[in-house]
Parts: structure tokens; sequence; C-alpha cells
């Protein structure tokens, strides 16, 4: 290595974690959450920044899991068996390989809380699937088996301590299953945007929690302006009152104009705009940490563009 080299690697403090077994995790035949997804975006990630950190995600612990899951849950997604696909709901489904694909996308954001906090690193993109802010606490739906972000937000607390966590969910969702998990928890705030009325139904205006959750419903056809609008007056205003000091972002890629499973019509920009707010905020009161995980986006062309848009501006410091 010579200097130019090590001084691009301390600039570059971006980790990036993912497992070849959350491409394993097999849905069945027209499943729209598909390998290609993830297979998509490692390579864009990969010919686009190639001098990115990449690390391999271990795996969740049962105790980790369990600070925000029910034994139920980690037992009907674990210890299944499966041969076949298994339908958990009509959209989730399991397959030999999911329990493994489960563990390590949901160990990605344990090991990126722990490098951020640690110094190891600045930011980190947990590059996984299955995507996880529909599991609730019991329950696995919409794609969802763990609640990868909500694993990962409960580990800041507990082992690293810390008194307040924000997650900011951009996904086309709502992420009813992180509320959830968090809505009584008051050393967590909970802030999205979503297309509403559209799956999983949750997600209005006045779900506040206990004053811990801030939802901006867009209405389909929702572009550029009104996300923006959303984030600059409703959102990042009381999440940055809030001074974070560790951010998560839930990473989805499903706003954009060309998903087939959603009407909003952002681009690759909004998504990097977004990032770049939040990287901002970040700076302010978190020291620059952020722990982003995928989430959703079913097209593999916007997948490509909003994951390398959202990656290089977490690289910037
Ligand atoms: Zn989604």
């Amino acid at each position: 290595m010579d200097g130019c080299d090590e001084l691009r690697n301390v600039e570059l403090s971006l980790r990036i974690y993912t497992h070849a077994a959350c491409l394993a995790h097999d849905t069945g035949p027209g499943h729209p959450e598909r390998p290609q997804r993830l297979g998509a975006v490692v390579e864009a990630l990969r010919d686009g920044l190639p001098d990115l950190d990449w690390h391999e995600a271990p795996r969740a612990t049962r105790g980790q899991l369990l600070r925000v899951h029910a034994a139920a849950l980690l037992a009907a997604v674990l210890e299944s068996g499966a041969d076949a696909p298994i339908p958990l709901d009509p959209d989730t489904v399991l397959s030999p390989a999911s329990p493994e694909a489960a563990l390590r996308a949901a160990g990605a954001g344990i090991a990126a809380v722990d490098a951020v906090m640690n110094g190891q690193a600045g930011t980190a993109f947990c590059a996984v699937r299955p995507p996880g802010h529909h599991a609730t606490g019991g329950e696995a739906m919409g794609f969802c088996l763990f609640n990868n972000i909500a694993v990962a937000a409960a580990h800041a607390l507990d082992r690293h301590g810390l008194a307040r966590v924000a997650i900011a969910d951009f996904d086309v969702h709502h992420g009813n299953g992180t509320q959830a998990i968090f809505e009584h928890e008051p050393r967590v705030m909970y802030f999205s945007s979503h297309q509403y009325p559209l799956y999983p139904g949750t997600g209005a205006r006045q779900e506040r929690g206990i004053g811990n959750i801030v939802n901006a419903p867009l209405p389909p056809g929702a572009g550029s302006r009104t996300f923006r609008e959303a984030w600059r007056e409703r959102l990042l205003p009381e999440l940055d009152a809030f001074a974070p000091q560790l951010l998560f972002v839930s990473a989805g890629f499903d706003a954009h104009w060309r998903d087939p499973l959603a009407q909003m019509q952002l681009d690759a920009e909004d998504f990097g705009w977004l990032t770049g707010e939040l990287h901002a905020l970040a700076a302010r009161h978190a020291a620059g940490r952020i722990v982003s995980m995928l989430e959703g986006g079913y097209d593999l062309q916007a997948l490509r563009e909003g994951s390398l848009a959202h990656v290089r501006v977490l690289i910037d410091s």
C-alpha cells in the first residue's frame, strides 16, 4: 500500500456489511423481493465505488434478537427445518437458506453499530436482505423476517448505553414494525416518509407513540418537491431537536419512479439529497455516526442508482 492509498482509506471511513447468505434466501418464482435485488446493489457499489471497505456480516445472536423479538418468532424463523418454501404470511416466505440470511442481515446491523461506536468507521451501510422494517416484535410480515434496524437500535441502547437514537425511514412503505417495537421507548425516535395509503396501512400523521413517532404520509404520485418539503418542514426539524447520538437509516429505494410496487416519483438525486441532510444532522449531533440498512426497492435499476447515490454521500465526511 502506498501513501496515497493510506490517505484514501482514512478518508473513506464508510464500511459496507453484506453476506453471501443474503443472496440465498429464496422467496420463490415471481416474488418481487428476489436475490437479484441485492445482487444489483452490490454490483452497483463495486462498480461505482471501487475503493469501498467491505466486511462480512456476522450472525446476530439469540440474545441480540430477543431484545426486540418474541421467542416464538425466533422459533418460527430459525427452527422451521424448511425443506420447501413455507409462507409465514401471504408475502413472506421461508426457504431452507432463510434462517442464515435472516441471522446475517440482523447481524450486519449489530456489527455496524459496534464499528461506528468503537470508532472503527464513521458510517456504515448494510447491503442485506431480507429487509426488516415491517417485522414486529412477534410477527414476520411484508417480506421481513427479523426487524434488522430495530435489532441494531436496541443493541446501541443496551450495549453502548446510548440515551437517544433516531431512525429515519425513507422506504416508500411505512415501517409499521419499527414503529410498533419502539412506540413506547423514549430513547428512540422514529421518522418516516411513505406513500399513504399503501401497504401496510399504518403511518398516519396522528400516530405519535409517546411523542417519539413522526410520520409524513405522502399521496400516490408525490414527487421530489413533496418529498423534500415533508423532510425539510416536518421530519428534519424534529429530528434535529431530538439530537440523536447515533442515526439509523432504513434505506428503501422503492419511492423511485421506476418501482413497480408503489406510485411515488422520486429519482436517485432525491435519495442523495436526503442522505446529505441526514449526514449533516449526524455531524451536528452524533459525531457523524450513521448506520444505514437496505430495506425495500423492487426495480433493479432504481436500486443501482439509489444505493449508489446514498452511499456516495455517506462516504463524504
Ligand atoms: Zn418498501
